[in-house]
């Protein structure tokens, strides 16, 4: 017995059905004597065609206005919920993000939590109600309506966990877990029983789709206990947790494909101190994320910085770049967006040196070739042609994980 936040993903909520499933779930881990916040996504597709709505309309809309129409997904799942729980004869209460005290920067369309004001829902908890809440929403100082960015229904949840020192963190989703690989992808994808939060992180940056990244952050931050399970199955799901007991066996615990990044090259700079810090102040400037960085030896009196972006920043970063041509001072630009990057994650590797060659080796096995290399601690990343993504996940996978070399 504890306190369980639930949350439940789009698909999960998708359906009149789904929603009674839902329903069904939150009440029997109610019946056994938890006390329950349900934080749910918007139905199916709902927040796209709200986009696509919007666009219809004004594609230039205000990112305010953008917050006030999206967070409409989640009142309507929330509320279709709630009606469903008293169906049942359960004591019940959904609450949008501004009932609910989640207050957040005024970062429209992005915005960061702040705190959680949980007076109401501690209120609600403590008459015995099942409390629903809206996920990916909250409110500014402006007490304007704000949503967390897209996924960000997981964040919601874990900052509901963390303020509430909840027992437990459940995010029901339509896949049983977290995966060694996307299982749509590798048939010899497995489910994994535990993963660090730290890994997580990676994978989830590196785009497993999952966990909303951040949720990851807060979790561990808060050291969140944290569960990915599927709505459907009925299966025990993953953990993802400080330190896992496989952790000395295992080296890496997923492969990772992001195909939404583009990569940029700025040919003959000079040799000189501070040509980096101009190039990567100017796009951190203008908010430009920048991943894999690649600086050449210096020949003659040039050099060259090749980095990689997210292909919506491309045409921006180019731009901004050939404006700043005469201050940063290179001969060429060039940008390729016909590329993937694809990763290795695993805590164990930092005590194995051999599993970045173990994945370079396949990778040249399956004739693919790499762009660039970039590892942290726990994970190594290489560019790829776009062509090549799906298949050197697979030869990959197949390498750590294949029949006669199964790692966990
Ligand atoms: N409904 C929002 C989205 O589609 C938030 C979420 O599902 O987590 O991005
Ligand atoms: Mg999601």
């Amino acid at each position: 017995m504890g306190l369980i936040v639930q949350k439940f993903g789009g698909t999960s909520v998708a359906n009149a059905d789904r929603i009674r499933n839902v329903a069904r779930i939150i009440t029997e881990t109610y019946q056994k004597g938890n006390s329950v916040i349900a934080v749910l996504s918007a139905q199916g597709d709902t927040t796209d065609d709200l986009i696509e709505k919007a666009a219809e309309i004004n594609p230039k809309a205000s990112k305010r206005e953008m917050d006030m129409l999206l967070s409409t997904g989640e009142q309507i799942s929330c509320a279709l919920c709630a009606m469903a729980i008293e169906a049942l004869g359960y004591p019940v209460i959904s609450l949008t993000g501004w009932q609910a005290g989640m207050k957040t920067n005024s970062g429209y369309g992005n915005a960061r939590i702040k705190r959680l004001e949980a007076e109401r829902i501690g209120a609600e908890l403590d008459k015995k109600s099942i409390v629903i809440v809206t996920g990916f929403q909250g409110i500014n100082k402006f007490d304007d309506v704000t949503t967390l960015g897209r996924g960000g229904s997981d964040t919601s949840a874990v900052a509901i966990a963390a303020a509430m020192h909840a027992d437990l963190c459940q995010i029901y989703t339509d896949v049983d877990g977290v995966y060694t690989a996307d299982p749509r992808l590798v048939k010899n994808a497995k489910k994994l029983e535990e993963i660090t939060f730290d890994e997580m992180l990676e994978l989830a940056t590196l785009g497993a789709q999952v966990l909303h990244n951040r949720s990851v952050e807060m979790a561990k931050r808060y050291n969140v206990n944290l569960e990915v399970i599927s709505s459907f199955s009925g299966q025990p799901g993953t953990k993802v947790k400080e330190v896992v007991k496989t952790m000395e066996k295992s080296h890496i615990s997923g492969v990772a494909k992001d195909k939404n990044i583009a990569r940029l090259a700025l040919v003959g700079l000079a040799d000189e101190p501070g040509i980096a810090f101009r190039i990567f102040s100017l796009l951190a400037k203008h908010s430009i994320n920048v991943d894999i960085i690649l600086q050449s030896i210096g020949r003659g009196n040039t050099k060259d910085i090749s980095f990689t972006v997210q292909k919506t920043d491309m045409e921006d970063a180019k731009k901004l770049l050939e404006e700043n041509r005469s201050s940063i001072g290179f001969q060429e630009i060039d940008v390729n967006a016909n590329i993937a990057k694809v990763s290795i994650v695993g805590a164990g590797m930092i005590n194995n040196p051999g599993v970045a060659a173990n994945m370079f080796e396949a990778l040249y096995d399956g004739g693919i070739n790499i762009h660039m290399i970039s590892t942290s601690e726990i994970k190594v990343s290489v560019l790829v042609d776009i062509e090549d993504t799906d298949r050197a996940v697979q030869v990959i996978h197949d390498k750590f994980y294949g029949e006669f070399n199964s790692d966990r």
